[in-house]
Order: C-alpha cells, then structure tokens, then sequence
C-alpha cells in the first residue's frame, strides 16, 4: 500500500492541470485517468480551442503548464457582440469591447482572453506532467475502485496496485462515476443543441478581434486563432443550432457548409474557407447539487457543465483549482487533514454560489437571444446599445469574465 496525499480521478485539462500544481507544492499526488494520455494529443480527437481568461492563464502559467504551449496562443484584443439573423447584417446596436475597456498592465491594455487550441494544452499538460516525476503517480490507462474511510480513502488500481491518500478529487468530466458512487444528484438542462466546430481560414487579418453573433437558432462566434505557416488567418468557429439541424449542417458537402458559414459570418474577415475535419457536440448544461462527501471533492465539469454560449466551461473548472489549491497548501502547510470537513466546507463555499451565478448567466444568455420573439430583441438591443455608452460597465463586465 503506497500513500499520497491526493489521489486525482481524471486528467482532462481540470484534472491535469490541479496535479501539476499541487505536485508543484510538493504534495504527494496519484493522478489516474481510463485513457493513455499522449493519445490526448491526436489532432483528430478534439477540435476545440479554448477561450482562456486572463486569470486562468495565471494559474496555468504559476502550474508551469503556460510555457510549455508547443505553439502561441493567440490573444483576444476585442470582442463585437451582434444580434443578428443568418444573412442579415448585424444590429446597429451590436456591442462592442475595445483595448480600452481592459484593465492596464505594465502600460499596455490587457488581452480579454487567450484563444488555445485543445491539443496545444493537451501536449503542455503532458509535457509539464512528466516533469514531476517524483512527486506525481500517473496511472492511465487505468481505473480505480475507491472504498471510503472514515480517516482515509483506499484505491484499488485494475493493475492491482493499492494507495491510501487523506482526499480524492473527481474531475472525471460530466458523468462523474465517483460523484455516482456518492449519490450526489445533478440537475441536467437539456438545449436540444449541438456545437459545430470548425477551423476557417479568411482573407483578412483578424487583429485578435471575436464575433459572437447571437441568431434565434443558436449562437455563431468566430474566435481568432494564431498564424500557421500554411494560414495565416485563421479563426474557430463554434456555432450552435438545433440538434437536427446541425446534424444535417455538419453532413453538407464543403460548398455548402462553406457558403452556410459565410451566410452568418457577412464581411467579418472577407471570405473564409473552412480548414480540415468539423466536429459536432451535443451541448447541454448540468450542475451537481453539492460539490463534496466524506473525503471527496469534486471539481471541473464533474461538479459543472455549462453551454459553450461564453467559453467559460474550462475556465470555471480553473477558478475551482485556484480554490482547491489555496485551501490545501493553506492545510498541508499547517498539517491539517486534506481531506477533513472543514476544508471540504471552505471548498464548496468558495467556490459553487459564483459558479451557479456564471451558469445562470450563461442559461439567460441562451434563451434571451436564442428566439426571435420582436419584444425581446427591441429589449435585447436596447440592452446592448445601453451598455455601448457606458464605458464604466463595460469595464467592470470586462474585469469579472476576465477572472481578475
Ligand atoms: C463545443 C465545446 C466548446 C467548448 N469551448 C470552451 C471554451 O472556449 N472555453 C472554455 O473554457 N470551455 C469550453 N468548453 C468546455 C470545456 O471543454 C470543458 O469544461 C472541459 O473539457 C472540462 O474539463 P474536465 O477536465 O473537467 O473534464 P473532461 O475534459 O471531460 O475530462 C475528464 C477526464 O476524465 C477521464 N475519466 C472519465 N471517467 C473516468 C474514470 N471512471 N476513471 C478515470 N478517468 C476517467 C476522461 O478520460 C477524461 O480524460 C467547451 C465545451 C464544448 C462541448
């Protein structure tokens, strides 16, 4: 029987990522996931790219994990909002997030966010993880049984390899067999979505501008991406529809998919051309009803799943790790138990009403935009216009989604 300190189950980027860091402070860590990690990796496995807020990046820069992105990343210098339909020009209302209302660093405008590409993180987090060899246990592909103590928790390896650590943390991803097996129950709401992911290449630079074009169907945002030697315009497009509809998108012929993305697109970046494979997601949001059991924490999507609508899934799971870690360097320095009520309790306080706030928010966005009822979008672009001639509330909007 080996001990650690925290047993991690699941390495998604949530999982990963809190490893790193905590291995970082010198606790003792076993991180297990049911995949190999370097297939993580493989181009054709996740076309997503992150949307990275400021905050967000700190911590992965303090995990070590920032310096290892194999490629740049791509900062977001302005946003537009529109309130549109597809071939219609955007609202005159549309709302519109310059340099000016980022909070300023070292003389210059801080970037909204980092636009990274999901492998990219993928092969930093591997990367970062192998150099914490002493301090790190990885077992993937591996699963674990987990039997609950009252002063311990005992994990049982399918290799037959047994560990005894003080606290296990489930970033398992949604379906959160540990959150299961401690009967904590979820709330799902179903969207009846799917996400369309793409890769385009424009004619015209993108000067780290975002769209999010809001249309009764489903939102359409076209993020900036970092140059490759092959395209050097090119953005992600994330667009959700309804699941039969982006069923039938997602198997039209390249002319049409591509003239379908122009339609919603207009003059944004001239014409666009999608680049390689497209993705399709079935999109959804759920939340647990509590984060933490006996000696069990949950964090990541196991504890939340939000609409892809703002791009602030990943970076809700990295403010529950900023949390996490506070809380249990805080402990281990004072030689608390890590796994003890009262940490759990600070956790969940912490961290699970801000969460709840982003997914309400993130809920209203949906349906206030995604119909086209002609009361709600008078009142939708009054709303944007309103908040276009207020500079002081821009900047505090900016500041908060920037996790500052
Ligand atoms: C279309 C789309 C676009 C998105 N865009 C953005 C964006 O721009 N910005 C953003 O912040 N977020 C975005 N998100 C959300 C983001 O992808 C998720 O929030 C994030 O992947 C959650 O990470 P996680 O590590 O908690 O879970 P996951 O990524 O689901 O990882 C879970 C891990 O646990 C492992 N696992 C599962 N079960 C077990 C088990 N029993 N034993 C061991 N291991 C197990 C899995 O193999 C996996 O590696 C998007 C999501 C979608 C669907």
């Amino acid at each position: 029987m080996q001990h650690v300190d925290i047993c991690i189950n699941g390495a998604g980027p949530v999982g990963a990522t809190l490893a790193c860091r905590l291995a970082a402070s010198g606790l003792k860590i076993l991180l297990i996931d049911r995949a190999p990690l370097p297939d993580m990796e493989h181009p054709s496995l996740d076309g997503r790219a992150y949307a990275i807020a400021e905050g967000s990046r700190r911590m992965l820069q303090a995990a070590g994990i920032w310096q290892n992105l194999p490629g740049p990343s791509q900062p977001i210098r302005s946003i537009t909002i529109s309130d549109g339909r597809p071939g219609e020009a955007a609202s005159p209302h549309g709302l519109r997030f310059s340099p000016d209302d980022a909070p300023v660093e070292n003389g210059d405008p801080t970037p909204f966010g980092w636009m990274i590409e999901a492998r990219d993180l993928r092969a930093a987090l591997n990367q970062t993880l192998t150099s914490h060899k002493g301090a790190l246990d990885i077992a993937a592909p591996e699963t674990g049984t987990f039997t609950f103590e009252t002063d311990h928790v005992a994990i049982t390896l399918g290799s037959g390899a047994r560990y005894k650590a003080a606290l296990v943390i489930a970033a398992e991803g949604r379906q959160s067999p540990l959150r299961q097996q401690a009967g904590i129950m979820v709330t799902r709401l179903p969207y009846n979505q799917c996400g369309l992911i793409s890769i385009i290449h424009h004619d015209r630079p993108h000067e780290g501008r975002a769209l999010e074009h809001f249309l009764p169907q489903g939102p359409f945002a076209r993020l900036p991406l970092p140059p490759t030697d092959e395209h050097p315009h090119r953005s992600a497009i994330v667009w959700a529809e309804s699941t039969k509809r982006a069923e039938r998108f997602y198997a039209l012929d390249d002319a049409a998919f591509t003239s379908a993305i122009m339609q919603r697109l207009g003059d944004d970046v001239g014409s666009a051309t999608p680049v390689g494979r497209r993705w399709i997601y079935p999109l959804s949001a759920q939340y647990a009803q509590r984060y933490i059991a006996p000696r069990l924490a949950l964090a990541g999507d196991s504890a939340h799943g939000l609409h892809p609508i703002a791009g602030q899934g990943l970076n809700v799971g990295f403010k529950d790790i900023i949390a996490l870690t506070e809380l249990i360097e805080e402990c281990f320095a004072n030689g608390g138990d890590l796994g003890g009520a009262d940490l759990l309790h600070r956790y969940q306080r912490r961290v699970r009403p801000g969460n709840m706030a982003v997914m309400a928010a993130c809920d209203g966005l949906e349906r206030l935009f995604g119909n086209d009822n002609p009361v709600l979008r008078f009142g939708r672009d009054l709303g944007l216009g309103a908040m276009n001639r207020l500079p002081a509330l821009r900047r505090a909007f900016v500041k908060k989604a920037m996790g500052l």
